[in-house]
């Protein structure tokens, strides 16, 4: 008989597991604290998400995910596709791109709407129960074996327990341990919009999302579905001026210094549909298993792995480990309980490289943001930065190829772009274009910005 399995928590990496290991032929139950969605995507904006707080933040959808999506739950991709998911490139090439390569697009998609797909995914599943408003613990384990998960209504048993409960949750905590942890050096500050019926989505720079490099701050914009963009600006934690970003006509009069964005609000064809919801505390974190944690018990997703959001990998990370994780149990011969061990060492080993390189970069832009806003010389720290990869995709002009790879590697369709040639590549063009200086001189200043929130 097929191991039965509960899922703790039905979020992007607990409904994705569910369906895959459903589709092999697992039984599985999902305990999820949240309501459900509403039936209608229509609806979608107001879905009260406590669980998962940033869905009122935006998502950037990489091409790694959304490879994952197309080879694994293409119904899935399918049925965004067939609600208003546009799918933008990211190529940059004009003309066929090369095999491998089709993944170079960003779906504008807003959280909620991906949920939305998973859920009806699911509902189409006859092996998975999903348990709605549920908040369920894990069961105590007996003889260094996890039984199953405790729930308002008692412990049901189960063989085993996936734990999707994402960045905040507490359970299974006295399992886990810290591999290495850093700041994200960054308070999201996020709004949604709604362009006016029938006005055209104005061009973007980068796939789905354009971009506003700042120095001391930084800003975005993601085209989403149905409509509706929303915009993110980011400070230092410790940044107590830029906390006016909080301030929804702040907020506002910020983004109006932004001429990237200014399409999208010209002749009043936005409307705010959100408040300006901030995003403290976020923290790159890699956990994995304690050696005295009972069998049985397999973490995932963001509950091993929290890396910054300005990069977008989560998504693409708890979906690779939903994907892993089915096929190891797929694969499996006998008991399953005994695999988490080595499994959850493999899901450490896999997201690694990304998490470490998101820990760099974050070190590099915090101490680029804490120059300026102390006014002092930040010039200097850019020799010892590491590549950025949307100053080497604007400088593809000069370099076509380091632009491609750059592409590829924001994309996460592959692992780096860190090599000797590229760092000399990467010279080359700084002086030719002085293109770290450029960038940052064509946003608009700190100081402007402090400006504005006073006005
Ligand atoms: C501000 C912000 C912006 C982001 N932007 C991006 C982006 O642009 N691109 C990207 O790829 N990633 C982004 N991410 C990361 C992405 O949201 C996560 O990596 C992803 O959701 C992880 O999936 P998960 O299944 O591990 O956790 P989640 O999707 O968070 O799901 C966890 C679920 O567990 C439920 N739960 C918790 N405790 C319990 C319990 N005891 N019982 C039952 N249910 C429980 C919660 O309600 C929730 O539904 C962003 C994150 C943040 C914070």
């Amino acid at each position: 008989m097929a191991a039965r399995i509960a899922v703790v928590g039905g979020g992007v990496g607990g409904l994705s597991s569910a369906i895959l290991l459903a589709r092999r032929g697992f039984e599985v139950e999902v305990f999820e604290r949240d309501a459900p969605p509403p039936a209608d995507l229509a609806d979608v904006q107001s879905w009260p998400r406590p669980g998962a707080p940033q869905s009122h933040h935006p998502h950037v959808y990489l091409g790694l995910f959304r490879r994952l999506l197309r080879e694994n739950l293409p119904d899935v991709l399918r049925d965004m596709h067939d609600h208003g998911v546009d799918e933008l490139p990211f190529s940059g090439i004009r003309g066929p791109v090369e095999p491998g390569d089709e993944d170079l697009v960003m779906m504008a998609a807003r959280r909620n709407t991906l949920e939305w797909a998973l859920h009806r995914a699911v509902a189409g599943e006859s092996r998975i129960r999903l348990h709605s408003g549920v908040s369920a613990q894990l069961a105590e384990p007996v003889d260094g074996v996890l039984t199953g998960v405790r729930t308002a209504a008692g412990v049901v048993d189960f063989d085993v327990v996936i734990d999707a409960t994402g960045a905040r949750s507490k359970v299974g905590q006295q399992y886990l341990e810290t591999v290495s942890e850093a700041e994200c050096g960054k308070v999201y500050n996020s709004r949604f919009y709604a362009l006016r019926d029938g006005v055209q989505r104005p061009p973007l720079q980068h796939g789905s999302v354009t971009v506003v490099d700042g120095l001391g701050y930084g800003a975005a914009l993601f085209a989403h579905d149905c409509g509706v963009f929303s915009i993110d600006i980011g400070r230092l934690p410790e940044d107590e001026a830029l906390k006016k970003l909080r301030d929804p006509d702040a907020f506002d009069r910020v983004v109006a210094l932004f001429d990237k964005f200014a399409p999208w609000f010209a002749a009043g064809n936005a409307t705010p549909i959100s408040d300006v919801v901030p995003m403290p505390g976020l923290r790159n974190v890699l956990r994995t298993l304690k050696p005295d944690a009972p069998r049985g018990y397999f973490p995932l997703g963001d509950r091993v792995c929290l890396t910054d959001p300005t990069f977008g990998r989560g998504l693409a990370l708890a979906l690779a480990h939903a994907v892993r994780l089915a096929e190891t149990f797929s694969t499996a011969d006998g008991d399953l309980t005994r695999l988490n061990a080595r499994t959850t060492r493999e899901q450490v080993e896999f997201v690694r490289p990304w998490f470490d390189d998101v820990v760099v970069q974050d070190v590099a832009r915090t101490s680029l943001w804490r120059a300026a806003v102390k006014g002092e010389s930040w010039q200097d720290l850019l020799a010892d930065a590491p590549p950025n990869p949307f100053l080497m995709i604007d400088a593809e002009e000069h370099d076509p190829e380091l632009g491609l790879a750059a592409r590829r590697y924001v994309s996460m369709l592959t692992r780096t772009v860190d090599t000797t040639e590229v760092y000399e590549r990467i010279q080359a063009i700084m002086e030719l274009s002085e293109a770290g200086e450029q960038a940052a001189s064509t946003a608009p200043t700190y100081t402007d910005v402090l400006a504005a929130l006073d006005a």
